[in-house]
């Protein structure tokens, strides 16, 4: 826009005073809207600052043991553990990760797959 006003103050000196009350009342805009994101960024911050630190601890925690999760059922299955072979741009595996991919560490296979596939076979009819 600015690129505008530009081109019309050289080409149309007649539109002179209508342009400066335009840029006027944009410079002044751009200002309150600047002013509106800083009171906007401050009030998260005392948000933020009012969340107890307890909460962050809670969230922390349970990311650490949705990783663990993770990470237990992806080595169980010998797959990706940042993907599970689903992601074509993973830095791990390129998407080639899916289940089977990798050697299954054995000790989880038989924590986790095994007990499975026996509960699969007793429920489901052929
Ligand atoms: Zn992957």
């Amino acid at each position: 826009m600015k690129e505008i006003v530009d081109f019309l103050k050289v080409n149309r000196p007649d539109l002179q005073p209508m342009l400066e009350a335009w840029e006027s009342i944009y410079s002044q805009k751009e200002e309150d809207e600047d002013l509106e994101s800083k009171i906007e960024m401050t009030q998260v911050y005392e948000n933020i600052n009012n969340i107890p630190v307890h909460h962050f601890n809670d969230l922390n925690n349970k990311i650490a043991n949705l990783e663990y999760l993770n990470n237990k059922m992806a080595y169980s299955l010998g797959a990706c553990d940042k993907c599970l072979g689903e992601n074509e741009d993973c830095t791990d595996c390129q998407g080639l990760g899916v289940p089977g991919y990798y050697k299954p560490d054995i000790n989880l296979f038989k924590e986790l797959v095994i007990p499975a596939i026996r509960q699969f076979k007793r429920t489901i009819k052929y």
